[in-house]
């Protein structure tokens, strides 16, 4: 079985003239956690989305499990699971009803749905407003309800933009340990984050993009080693300044 999970090789995406993703190749393995940081306007989301397969790349490959985005893509996206940074649900289900929705459209069993649901429901402490509206939800109830949904088929991706944003701690807790428990079995976790603790405390790689390129990838520890920074702070400032702050 192929090492990687993600291949990107020389990607490039441009929004009319504006070069978003420039010559990126990034190869993601098999049971890591990648945390992908980078400045605002870098293009973590427009790389997220290339992946997920919501956006057309205008030069290069994407290859997932090794299977082509673009020419795959159905097969690719029952795989894996997509979370974007704004969470979305239907309005007039419950977060119950809308778990189901997901189940159905995933093809999940119900016997095994309703196993998953209540663990997440546990883990993630839903219990309580599952059967509400989620019109009634916050924004971090939202979040968690579409985690689940994301996991629910059990893919063996998941893409997250910003997973931790607006949740609190108890929860980016459990979130943390559910990415682990992932990895641990296999799974593939590929996040974008500007948490840098985040980054440091689980992701076993970090790719750091700035304006569209890729400027380092590798451990935690062996950013360290080749920027010479103990702080991963410090490592992202380092390899983001812009040029004018490399003349300050
Ligand atoms: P942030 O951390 O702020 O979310 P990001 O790293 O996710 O940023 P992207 O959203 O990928 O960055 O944006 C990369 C570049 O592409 C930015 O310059 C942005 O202005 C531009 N861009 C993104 N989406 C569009 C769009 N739909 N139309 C035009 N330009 C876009």
């Amino acid at each position: 079985m192929n090492v990687n999970i993600i291949e990107l090789q020389e990607v490039m995406k441009s929004y009319g003239a504006k070069l978003a993703v420039d010559r990126l190749s990034l190869e993601v393995r098999r049971g890591e956690i990648f945390a992908f940081l980078g400045p605002n306007g870098a293009g973590k989301t427009t790389t997220i989305k290339l992946i997920a397969g919501l956006l057309q790349a205008d030069h290069g490959q994407l290859r997932i499990s090794g299977q082509d985005v673009s020419r795959d893509g159905l097969a690719v996206r029952s795989r894996m699971a997509y979370v974007p940074d704004q969470p979305f649900v239907y309005e007039k289900l419950t977060g119950r009803e809308f778990l189901e929705f997901v189940r159905e459209m995933y093809r999940v069993p119900a016997e095994v749905a309703r196993e998953r649901i209540a663990v997440f429901a546990r883990q993630l402490d839903m219990g309580s407003y599952l059967d509400q509206l989620c019109e009634s939800y916050s924004h971090g109830m939202k979040q968690k309800v579409v985690l689940a949904a994301a996991l629910l088929h059990d893919p063996e991706l998941l893409v997250i933009d910003e997973p931790m944003v607006g949740l609190d701690p108890r929860t980016v807790r459990v979130v943390k340990n559910l990415f682990v428990e992932r990895a641990r079995s296999g799974r593939t976790v590929f996040m974008s984050t500007h948490t840098l603790a985040i980054a440091e405390a689980v992701a076993d790689r970090i790719g750091i993009i700035h304006q569209g390129r890729l400027v380092t990838v590798g451990t935690f520890a062996e950013l360290q080693a080749m920027q010479m920074q103990s702080s991963l702070e410090e490592i992202f400032l380092q390899l983001t300044a812009e040029p004018r702050d490399e003349q300050i």
